[in-house]
């Protein structure tokens, strides 16, 4: 009889990532600067069409797509209500202004529609849920997957421990090989947030997503990634190959 096919991700694997991400977040943390400081101030509810906003977007650009929306609506619903070509005018300075308008407005009034208010409400009940609970409650939102969900409650004045995955993060977890070389954005939140110790405040969670984008941004560059000065380089198989075994 052949023997049984062990599983994908065996218990000494899992642990072996787990020590491996703690390691990086160390480094990464004492190489940038942690603790980080929160850049947000928005409600619950403003953050949700940021981030909205933000996708596949310099954050300059969708920095003035927002302040545009804010300047020219007055309120939530008032963006809910209005013809959706103003909306796709005032964000115009995002990439693909003509789908975020329609999908931000069919939020609006879907949350509208949840929470049984003539108003979008605020979101703040999130803070009352477990976080599972609470992203599973954004991300039944047709628009809204697990990079935004997350956006929402960390960002947010909510600081709820749920942690995005950007481009550079996804990027630099992937060489690291804290994630499998197929495993999509969307797909790795769960997988890298389990890594994480479930105790883990939200200024730790910050921190560990803020360090990662951040050697993306500095250092892993997504071509010619500069292995050489890299403090995690040793952890890396992608940079060590890169390096011909050098670390
Ligand atoms: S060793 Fe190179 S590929 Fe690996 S994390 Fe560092 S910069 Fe990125």
């Amino acid at each position: 009889m052949p023997p049984p096919t062990p599983p994908a991700d065996t218990s000494t694997a899992f642990a072996a990532r787990q020590a491996k991400a703690l390691l990086v977040h160390e480094r990464l943390c004492a190489e940038y600067g942690a603790p980080f400081r929160f850049f947000s101030t928005k409600d619950p509810l403003s953050e949700l069409v940021s981030a909205l906003l933000s996708h596949r977007t310099k954050n300059a650009d969708s920095h003035r797509a927002y302040q545009e929306l804010t300047a020219t609506f007055p309120t939530w619903a008032a963006v809910r209500d209005a013809p959706t070509e103003a909306v796709q005018h005032a964000i115009r300075a995002c990439t693909w202004p003509e789908q975020k308008a329609p999908r931000i407005q069919a939020v609006l009034r879907e949350i509208s529609q949840r929470c049984g208010t003539d108003a979008p409400c605020s979101l703040d009940f999130l803070a009352e849920m477990p976080v599972p609970e609470a992203r599973a409650w954004l991300e039944s939102i047709s628009g809204v997957g697990p990079k935004t969900s997350a956006a929402t409650l960390l960002f947010s004045t909510l600081r709820i421990p749920a942690m995005p995955v950007d481009s550079h993060h996804h990027r630099v977890a992937q060489r690291l090989g804290l994630i499998g070389p197929k495993v999509g954005e969307g797909p790795a939140h769960k997988l890298l947030e389990a890594l994480l110790p479930p105790g883990w405040d939200a200024q730790q969670v910050y921190d560990h997503h803020e360090a990662l984008m951040f050697h993306g941004q500095k250092c892993c560059y997504f071509s010619s990634p500069a292995c050489g000065r890299c403090v995690v380089l040793d952890q890396c198989p992608f940079g060590q190959a890169r390096m011909g075994g050098q670390a």
